[in-house]
């Protein structure tokens, strides 16, 4: 009788754990919320959930979560003070080592001076590539219970997998409007933390990120001339038009920019911070990419685009209303164009009446 309600206590337990864990809506309070959970059911010192970030072709260890002497923290940790970035990957052999044998790996770690058992275990996202790792350092080296935590890493790779279905675009894949505005909101908070405090916003901007001429950019690429396409070839070419553009899109632009289809034939890019000239260039090669690509039956298709940067003092409409701005000058100037909005204001040719309006959807 006292074994089956001890055992009653662990299931509820754990019943409970789970739907915490499924019951979140986002990625940030999926992450801490398992955190808090193994937090909870396994003996550790510490418990860090790391992304693997991607920056100018390397792998970056990117702490999101953080369990340590009692306290929960939700940021980017750990920068390396001389660099302004977060560590390599390639320096913690232990990480790669998990990372190429996709299995847990076990090590030794000190923590707070005593030695510990360091437990990595990777985390798998879509395509069943490995996205990130679960550290877990314990005093006791049996302490944990590893098909537990195994079983919680399932769930969570399950429901994070439902939750990038429902942030992406059915026939392109793309991130869709709903994820553009959770996005972009985040973005321009974290802009207007980082004038307020003067520091580095909760992490949510890297400190490479805070160089003055640098930010990021968002864009409206918007394709030209397509009802034409649809009128002369019908709407599935113009899906598959609209399909083998989201595929240059990927090619073309960088691992942290941010690729959305804002509705129709729009779509919206963030570009990770850069300076102008590495902005312009890569919308200008995207340009380039569909111009010089021949789509099935349809042949020569073109885009037009405008784009701003993202600054503190501006809410997300305005933002987004300025690359509007630019890009509808972009059509009215010859099409298959880029133009900076910044540039079209230095020049006078748009005069800087700062609209908010949404940008048109179809
Ligand atoms: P412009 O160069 O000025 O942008 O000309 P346009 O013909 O592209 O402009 P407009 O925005 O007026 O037309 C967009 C067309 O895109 C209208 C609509 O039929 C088509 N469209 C919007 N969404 C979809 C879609 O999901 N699939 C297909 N095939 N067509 C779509
Ligand atoms: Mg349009
Ligand atoms: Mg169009």
């Amino acid at each position: 009788m006292k074994a089956h309600s001890r055992l009653d206590r662990v299931s509820d337990s754990l019943l409970e754990s789970i739907v915490q864990i499924t019951g979140q809506r986002d990625r940030d309070s999926l992450e801490l919320s398992l955190v808090k959970t193994l937090h909870e059911l396994i003996a550790s010192r510490r418990i860090v959930l790391h992304r693997i970030d991607y920056v100018q072709g390397k792998r970056h260890l990117l702490p999101q979560v953080h369990f340590e002497h009692d306290e929960y923290v939700l940021e980017n940790l750990e920068f390396d003070e001389e660099d302004e970035t977060s560590p390599l990957l390639d320096d913690f052999p232990d990480f790669l080592a998990s990372l190429e044998s996709r299995q847990m790996v076990k090590c030794r770690c000190l923590c707070d001076s005593e030695e510990c058992s360091q437990f990595i275990y990777p985390i798998f996202g879509s395509a069943d590539r490995v996205v990130g790792f679960l550290e877990i350092d314990s005093a006791n080296h049996d302490g944990v219970n590893h098909k537990l935590v195994g079983g919680f890493l399932k769930i969570y790779h399950n429901y994070l997998m439902i939750l990038d279905d429902s942030e992406r675009d059915t026939l392109t894949g793309l991130l869709n409007r709903k994820t553009f505005d959770n996005n972009i909101a985040k973005i321009t908070s974290a802009y207007r933390n980082a004038d307020a405090n003067g520091a580095n916003p909760k992490g949510q901007l890297r400190r490479r990120q805070m160089h003055t001429d640098w930010s990021h950019w968002l864009a409206v690429i918007d394709i030209d001339f397509f009802k034409s396409v649809n009128d002369r070839f019908g709407h599935l070419y113009g899906d598959e038009v609209l399909l083998l553009l989201a595929r240059i899109m990927e090619k073309t632009f960088r691992h942290n920019d941010r690729l959305f289809r804002f509705g129709g034939e729009e779509f919206v890019v963030v570009l990770e911070p850069a300076s102008f000239d590495n902005a312009w260039s890569v919308l200008e090669r995207f340009r380039k990419a569909v111009e010089s690509y021949t789509f099935p039956q349809v042949g020569k298709v073109t885009v037009s685009a405008g784009f701003t940067h993202i600054r503190s003092d501006e809410i997300p409409a305005t933002v987004v209303g300025h690359a509007d701005e630019a890009l509808y000058y972009a059509k009215h100037n010859g099409r298959n164009r880029v133009c900076s909005y910044e540039k079209l204001i230095e020049e006078g040719v748009l005069g800087g009446e700062h609209y908010t309006s949404e940008i048109e959807l179809f």
